[in-house]
């Protein structure tokens, strides 16, 4: 019954014109798809095993080696690390034992982070909460005060603050004095984590640098105002790697039997923020899952395309798509013979679509035909533009940029990414599984029907020529 509707729907779409898989294969894609699918349980071993994977951590590599391995249990073959680039320091934050607390006057926990490639503390660091003078007079007539303490910093901005200046020259004052650190507040309730990697060893940061959430930070201050004395403590568990740190993508491939030197690629970045609670859950071990179960499912169902399936975990996505930058130059040559570019993430919701040109828009309905049959409650759509969609913060303005076409899922859904993205909350918590089913299956369909199409994806054509 199924095959037969699939092939109707094949004949109502259009897709016999263009080629497509075997109904049937889809057919078994789906159902095993829906009924043995371990999306979840990948993002759980990826979550709970491994955190987040900043980039030059040795998290990463861990995971990276893990993802190795998977995809050879799958049946993936040509499956690699492969190297784009390296970095001078490495840097890797403890996933348990963050501590963050005001202990007087009264006990609050704090949701915090520091930036990436910043230094930690040495073991538990308690001392007493003091206010960032308004002036080096100010730094003066208080200076006995600042020696082991923790200064707590004005509002970045704001009416009545001090110059720039003024703030720079009295925070090396106080550092010089011997604070421990600074402990600034976040604008609102989440503490968003970032870094700046591209640092040396001899000259890599040594100042502790940390941000509270707002609330904390309004305790704390409201305590100083009170006249009352606030005592902080913080043990952060972060270290520098001395470099240079391999940098890589993890590759795996299902070879195509006629023309495997074309290729569609299922993709995204495995790297992560590692801010103090975050596992990389939603930003993007939701991603990378969905890749690892495409792959899985195509690998159980023994699928035979045409031409060669690949699957790229990337790396080096949040400090600027490097992973897959790199892999753009790498294989010049090749980019002529990639079909399409599938990237996932977009956070915990499902595969609502592609934005691509009129003129794909036959290579994908079929794909979305069979989806929204099975997943009836999550209707996809294909929207087209003129042109391929530039820049877009992920790794497939990697390959738009060169005339690849590279999609973006359009993830629909109810997940509230922005509460989610590089905060203390991007854990397991926050994954929603019947959408990590739907773009898990989606993901292994729609790359197994272009893999097969008559044709590789048209694309844009090519300005002034
Ligand atoms: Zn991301």
């Amino acid at each position: 019954m199924k095959r037969i509707f699939a092939v109707v729907l094949a004949a109502v779409t259009g897709a016999g014109a263009m080629g497509q898989g075997d109904p049937a294969v889809v057919d078994n894609i789906i159902q095993l798809g829906k009924s043995q699918n371990q999306t979840r349980s990948h993002l759980e071993t990826i979550c709970e095993q491994f955190g987040g994977r900043l980039t030059s951590s040795s998290h990463l590599e861990r995971a990276q080696a893990w993802a190795v391995q998977e995809f050879k249990n799958y049946g993936c073959q040509n499956v690699h690390l492969e190297k784009w680039g390296e970095w001078e320091v490495g840097f890797d934050r403890g996933s348990s034992g963050q501590v963050g607390r005001m202990t007087a006057p009264f006990l609050r926990e704090f949701q915090f982070t520091t930036p990436s490639w910043t230094p930690g503390t040495k073991g538990l660091q308690k001392g007493p909460a003091v206010m960032e003078p308004m002036s080096m007079a100010d730094f003066d007539k208080n200076k006995s005060k600042f020696k082991g303490a923790w200064m707590v910093m004005m509002p970045r901005t704001g009416e009545g603050l001090p110059t720039k200046a003024v703030r720079d020259t009295v925070l090396a004052a106080a550092i010089k004095a011997g604070i421990k650190g600074r402990v600034s507040g976040s604008r609102g309730e989440l503490v968003l984590t970032g870094g700046n990697f591209n640092i040396k060893w001899d000259t890599r940061p040594k100042d502790i640098d940390i941000t509270i959430r707002k609330s904390d930070y309004d305790a704390v201050t409201g305590a100083l105002q009170a006249g009352q004395s606030a005592l902080l403590e913080f043990d952060l568990r972060q270290s520098f790697r001395k470099g240079p740190i391999a940098l890589n993508n993890v590759v795996a491939e299902i070879p195509g039997t006629e023309k495997p030197d074309e290729v569609v690629i299922v993709s995204g970045h495995f790297d992560s923020w590692d801010g103090p609670g975050s596992q990389g859950a939603i930003d993007n071990g939701t991603g990378s899952s969905v890749t690892l179960e495409a792959a899985r499912l195509l690998c159980s169902v023994g699928v035979k395309p045409k031409r060669t399936i690949r699957f790229i975990l990337w790396s080096g996505e949040e400090q600027g798509l490097f992973g897959s930058r790199g892999y753009v130059k790498d294989h010049s040559a090749e980019m002529d013979k990639i079909s399409a570019v599938l990237v996932d993430d977009g956070g915990t919701d499902y595969w609502g679509g592609f934005v691509g040109l009129e003129t794909q828009r036959s290579f994908f309905q079929p794909s979305m035909d069979a989806l929204m049959a099975a997943f009836a409650d999550m209707p996809m759509q294909f929207r087209a533009q003129e042109k391929m969609p530039r820049g877009g913060g992920s790794d497939h303005a990697s390959f738009n940029a060169v005339g690849v076409p590279g999609f973006f899922t359009i993830e629909t859904g109810v997940a509230d990414y922005g509460y989610i993205h590089h905060t203390q909350h991007d854990k397991l918590e926050a994954a929603i599984n019947s959408y990590l089913v739907q773009s898990s299956t989606a993901a292994a369909v729609t790359s197994y029907n272009l893999a097969c199409a008559g044709s590789l994806l048209p694309r844009e054509p090519k300005s002034g020529g």
